[in-house]
């Protein structure tokens, strides 16, 4: 057995954290647990109620009462669990082009992000969980014994969201996707509050000449035990 119990991994948007976070949780048989998802969830639901996202103690408000679930996927259309927002099933909505541009403004609110921190640190801490985001190995759980940080050239991540949308039938103009990811990681570098950068002992992986399984092979291995098993 691994005596990994938390392993987090962070990174910029697309660099490919969710897949590795996906398929490393089900090799070990831990919980995937996308902190992402429960910023785009906030997002999509204050753009859903004609909230103004620039009233930070409304959007606030928001995050401390809204009922967000995370339950094993009900579809099998791509999905790695659905996301519930006060009963209703808004796993591709969070993924919307809309929810894309604002969610970098919703959590830069340093009380969205404190609401949201104590449910995660709540889940981490039970153990055996991948978690993964942007400040998980700097704030959330800066006790993991893993932590991996993904990145990947802006290009390259532009391209893989635009192969994942068109994939999915949905319109996508590489250009665009292209300056809104830029827009959204400077937000989310610059921020105040628990900005994206690597926690001091994070292990740096590029993922720009590595297909999901080879990133996945590389930390299968790092989480080996050094008798050899997972
Ligand atoms: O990972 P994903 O692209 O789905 O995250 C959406 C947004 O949520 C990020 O751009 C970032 O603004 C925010 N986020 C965050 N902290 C996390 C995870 C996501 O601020 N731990």
């Amino acid at each position: 057995m691994s005596k990994i119990g938390i392993i987090a991994i962070d990174g910029p948007a697309a660099s490919g954290k969710s897949t590795l976070g996906k398929k490393l949780a089900d090799a070990l048989g831990y919980l995937f647990f996308d902190t992402g998802v429960m910023y785009r969830a906030i997002t999509w639901l204050a753009l859903d109620r004609g909230l103004d996202l620039a009233d930070e103690a409304a959007i606030t408000r928001l995050a401390e009462q809204a009922d967000i679930d995370l339950r094993p996927p009900s579809q099998a259309d791509g999905r790695s669990s659905d996301i519930l927002a006060d009963g209703e099933d808004i796993t591709w909505d969070i993924r919307a082009p809309e929810v894309d541009a604002n969610v970098s403004r919703v959590s830069a609110y340093p009380g969205v992000r404190r609401a949201l921190g104590v449910q995660q640190r709540r889940i981490g801490l039970r153990g055996k969980v991948v978690m993964v985001g942007r400040d998980v190995g700097t704030v959330v759980l800066p006790e993991a014994q893993l932590k991996i940080y993904l990145d990947a050239s802006v290009e390259e991540r532009a391209s893989r969201r635009y192969q994942e949308l068109t994939d999915r039938g949905e319109p996508a103009d590489y250009g665009e996707i292209l300056s809104a990811m830029q827009r959204r990681d400077f937000i989310d570098s610059n921020r105040a509050v628990a900005p994206l950068r690597p926690a001091e002992d994070a292990i740096l992986l590029n993922s720009d000449a590595l297909d999901a399984e080879e990133v996945l092979a590389e930390v299968i291995h790092m989480v080996k035990d050094p008798d050899g098993t997972v």
